[in-house]
């Protein structure tokens, strides 16, 4: 294995270089399994299945590996990570070897007991994904009925156990009125941030980018609001505002650089440089069970793929802004244009720009059609929807 003493952090090293340097934090999707099925899951079409999943010992064993590697967070996430009866141990490893531990969870099957124990076990922080304020609309969003009273009740026990919380508000056609009431409730509820993300085009929020869509007023009055509330509540609430691709200027830096500071293990063990990555031709996704983390990180192919700024075609390859953005997603790179090495789309100097930016006109404002629901093995429109 490589000595990790041997390599900087991220924060630790210019934007130029492009050697591999250890990653800042893990994304853990423990399980794809989750009792909601909201129709933007950033997770993949092909969900895998609870037979295929990494046991106790092996995602104990990604946790060690994870800190000899220098990695600092470990966000244990999913589909819903509670849904694991082990993720006690897998914390206690966690925090055994020095991680940080961010619990990123639906809330819906915790009790405060096990959130205590969690916290004993040493859990640092929770943030807690809300669908909605208004608790029908919540309902209808995840298809799971009386979601909101048992969020309230989660976000209430994590700050009576004087644990930090952050409220993650995905944002979009179907509740972006009520922005406002999103960010009253995450004061009311104790949160110290808010990250309030417009939806990202992938996976299932791609299947239902028309009832996600919001139009470019709607997009630009939450600008506002965030930025009056920002001054309002300094000191009270952070703020984590991502704004959608579709009316963006320039495509922000996909996971901050691609192999530079993020790295994803899915449930099966699959080492992926971002979650939507194996929607890509060409690249080999190696998998934990096979080869130490730290190999996968410094030499895998997918993730030497598109490290660094040598791959870029024009416009990126000579623009003063690569080693800002990066080029963008190269997964909506691929989606829109059939090439991932191509300048995002989302960007104003791709070619393909106001193609697109027309799609996100049109689409907003028409009739919204009915989701996909996010669903293990079959999805289709919910009753209702
Ligand atoms: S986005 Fe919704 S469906 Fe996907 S894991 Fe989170 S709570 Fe579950
Ligand atoms: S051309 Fe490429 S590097 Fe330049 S701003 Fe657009 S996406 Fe970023």
């Amino acid at each position: 294995m490589t000595d990790s003493a041997t390599l900087p952090r991220e924060d630790e090293t210019s934007n130029s270089e492009t050697c591999a340097r250890a990653p800042v934090g893990l994304l853990a999707e423990l399980t794809h399994r989750c009792p909601l099925q909201c129709p933007y899951c950033s997770n993949p079409v092909d969900l895998e299945r609870a037979n295929t999943e990494l046991t106790t010992q092996e995602w104990q064993h990604v946790m060690r590996q994870a800190a000899e590697l220098g990695i600092l967070q470990i966000h244990l996430s999913g589909g819903e990570p509670t849904a694991r009866k082990d993720l006690e141990d897998i914390v206690k490893t966690a925090a055994e070897v020095g991680l940080y531990t961010n619990l990123i969870t639906a809330g819906v099957l915790l009790t405060k007991e096990r959130l205590a124990r969690l916290q004993e076990l040493g859990l640092d922080h929770v943030q807690l994904s809300i669908q909605d304020v208004d608790a029908a609309n919540a309902d209808r969003i995840a298809a799971y009925k009386g979601g909101s009273d048992k969020k309230r009740e989660v976000a209430k026990w994590v700050r009576e156990l004087d644990m930090p919380l952050t409220i993650n508000a995905p944002l979009h056609r179907q509740n972006i009125d009520n922005l406002p009431a999103i960010i009253d409730y995450s004061v009311e509820v104790g949160a110290g941030r808010l990250e309030v993300a417009h939806i990202q085009y992938y996976a299932w929020a791609l299947k239902n980018r028309a009832a996600l869509m919001p139009t470019r007023e709607a997009f630009m009055k939450t600008v506002e609001i965030v930025n009056e509330a920002k001054e309002r509540l300094k000191g009270i609430l952070v703020f984590d505002f991502v704004v959608p691709d579709y009316y963006a200027k320039y495509p922000k830096p996909c996971m901050g650089g691609w192999g530079r500071g993020i790295m994803n293990v899915t449930p099966s063990g699959r080492v992926l440089p971002c979650h939507a990555a194996e929607s890509l031709p060409g690249l080999e996704f190696e998998n934990v069970r096979d080869r130490p983390l730290a190999d996968i990180w410094l030499k895998g192919q997918a993730f030497e793929m598109f490290r660094g700024t040598e791959w870029m075609k024009e416009p990126c390859r000579s623009c003063s802004r690569k080693e800002i953005d990066f080029g963008g997603c190269r997964c909506q790179a691929y989606a829109l244009t059939g090439d991932a090495a191509n300048t995002d789309p989302a960007c104003s100097l791709s070619p393909l720009h106001q193609d697109w930016a027309q799609v996100a006109k049109e689409e907003s404002h028409k009739p919204s059609p009915e989701f996909v629901y996010r669903r293990m093995g079959k999805s289709g429109p919910a009753a209702g929807a």
